[in-house]
């Protein structure tokens, strides 16, 4: 699906008079060029993608059970695992590997997890928000201080662990509460945008109050808080 094949003189300048009003600078017709080409690639990107989400969502009318995606470069929203083909199970709820599609249909852990993002943490997200490691995950989960789903693969072994909010009810925050912050840095002139973990901007035992999660980990500032991975 294409928009349009070529842009127009007049688009092109049209886009260098934004250009220049915009960074005060003088800019080549041939930097113009290639910012509108640009430009065009992306909105047709944008384009392809309404149009194929159109097409799903009329073909969930006609088969509201859901059905297989084709084609490649999908990727599970429980488990984050690349899927293509006939693998990539698609419903009202979202993109599901066969996996963790079989265990939502034996209810070991809710369809709505593959929309809802934010009712549960992956062991990815207990890392980066809590500095949790593989280890002392284990520790927690033998103590019995965080409760796992466990998502079986086909051996039996599990395929994945998630944690629902609601199965640690006063151990584990909101989302919300535990959201990276965008900061900008300016080097050289040049403004940049990383993300940086919630725990940087407020005093983390005051913030997270009342989550028993705060009771296991220890909180340390600056260098020391580098030294162990369990650390906040
Ligand atoms: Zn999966």
């Amino acid at each position: 699906m294409r928009i349009m094949a070529t842009l127009s003189k007049e688009l092109i300048q049209e886009f260098k008079d934004i250009l220049e009003k915009k960074t005060g600078k003088e800019v080549s017709w041939q930097e113009a060029s290639e910012g509108a080409y640009n430009l065009l690639r992306f909105a047709e990107v944008l384009f392809d993608c309404d149009i194929k989400e159109q097409q799903r969502q009329n073909k969930l009318k006609e088969n509201p059970k859901g059905f297989y995606l084709e084609g490649a470069g999908y990727t599970c929203f429980i488990c984050s695992q690349s899927i293509s083909d006939k693998q990539a199970w698609y419903d009202k709820y979202g993109i599901k590997c066969p996996i963790c599609q079989k265990a939502i249909d034996k209810k070991i852990i809710p369809a709505s997890a593959a929309k809802h993002k934010d009712g549960w943490y992956s062991k990815y997200d207990l890392e980066s928000c809590f500095n949790i490691n593989k280890r002392l995950l284990t520790q927690f989960v033998k103590q019995g201080i965080l409760k796992p789903r466990i998502v079986p693969s086909q051996t039996g072994k599990p395929h994945v662990q998630i944690f629902l909010i609601k199965d640690n009810k006063d151990i584990l925050p909101p989302k919300k509460l535990t959201e990276s912050h965008m900061v900008k840095k300016t080097i050289d002139g040049k403004d940049w945008y990383h993300l940086e973990p919630w725990y940087k901007f407020v005093d983390p035992l005051k913030h997270l109050k009342g989550y028993k999660i705060m009771d296991y980990l220890k909180v340390t500032h600056g260098e020391e808080s580098k030294k162990s991975s369990q650390k906040i």
